[in-house]
């Protein structure tokens, strides 16, 4: 019987979520690679089974129960029993809350934390059932607060409150649940920041990056690094926390 983990990263197709699938499939998971549409994740699983790891493409809304279900049940069905979730699945609708509509609310609420709730909860019998686990949730160092980002905010500290809760309840049965809070990083997400305050993505680095201690942004790598930390069989008594991956100290 095959002793290889398997491991769910939600929003997969590029970003943050492509990168921490990359690197669980180089630390040795067979990775499903989730996102809304199956077709986007096929650069992301041919570059992990290209490097000679395992993974496949998975279609599904977080946000929408019976779907995640699915999905689930085609991850344990064609690559095993998931005991590593990453719930990275995200989306932006900025705005002043003046000028937010409720739908704008709701969107960033349902595939953040209704998503992160869905994936968690299809997924955590097979932890319980394997007596080990491995949840890692992103925040955002938006979670501190951050101008037009109301809903975004909200969702973002959200997920620390579900991760250290998920941490509290799951603990005895080897699971833990950590939260990741990037800073600035460098993906499709933030240069469609850029765009909507209509600044040339490369000035918009710069500006960041001068604020930032380390002297430059992030790269979906450093989000990848520290995700690997926390899925390792070593990091088993790390649960709960939350670390701000943002080139300098956030409180
Ligand atoms: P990204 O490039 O926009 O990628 C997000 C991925 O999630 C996209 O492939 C998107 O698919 C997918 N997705 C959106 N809604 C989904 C749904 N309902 N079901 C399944 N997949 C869905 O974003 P990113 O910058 O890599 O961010 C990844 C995570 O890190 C997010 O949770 C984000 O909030 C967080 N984060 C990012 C930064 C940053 O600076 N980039 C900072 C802090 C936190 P589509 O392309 O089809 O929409």
């Amino acid at each position: 019987m095959s002793t290889q983990k398997t491991a769910i990263v939600t929003g997969a197709a590029r970003g943050i979520g492509a990168a921490v699938a990359k690197r669980l499939a180089d630390d040795g998971l067979a990775v499903a690679v989730l996102d809304l549409d199956a077709d986007a994740c096929a650069d992301t699983v041919k570059a992990i089974t290209d490097a000679g790891g395992k993974a496949i493409a998975v279609g599904a809304d977080v946000a929408d129960e019976a779907s995640v279900n699915a999905a689930v049940e085609k991850v344990v069905a064609e690559l095993g029993k998931p005991t590593v979730v990453v719930n990275n699945a995200g989306i932006t609708r900025d705005n002043l809350l003046f000028k937010m509509t409720v739908d704008d609310w709701d969107a960033v609420m349902a595939v953040h934390l209704r998503g992160a709730f869905n994936v968690t909860k299809a997924a955590q019998k097979y932890m319980v059932e394997a007596e080990w686990g491995r949840i890692v949730n992103l925040s955002s160092t938006s979670a501190l607060g951050n101008r037009g980002q109301v809903n975004y905010s909200a969702a973002k500290a959200g997920m620390q409150g579900f991760t250290k809760t998920l941490a509290i309840e799951l603990g005895r049965f080897g699971v833990t649940a950590n939260a990741i809070a990037p800073g600035f990083i460098e993906t499709e997400m933030t240069a469609a920041t850029a765009e909507r305050v209509g600044v040339p993505f490369e000035d918009f680095k710069r500006a960041a990056a001068s604020q930032i201690p380390v002297n430059r942004v992030g790269v979906p790598e450093d989000i990848a690094h520290t995700a690997s930390f926390f899925i390792s069989e070593g990091a088993g008594f790390v649960s709960g926390q939350v670390v701000y991956v943002a080139g300098g100290p956030k409180d």
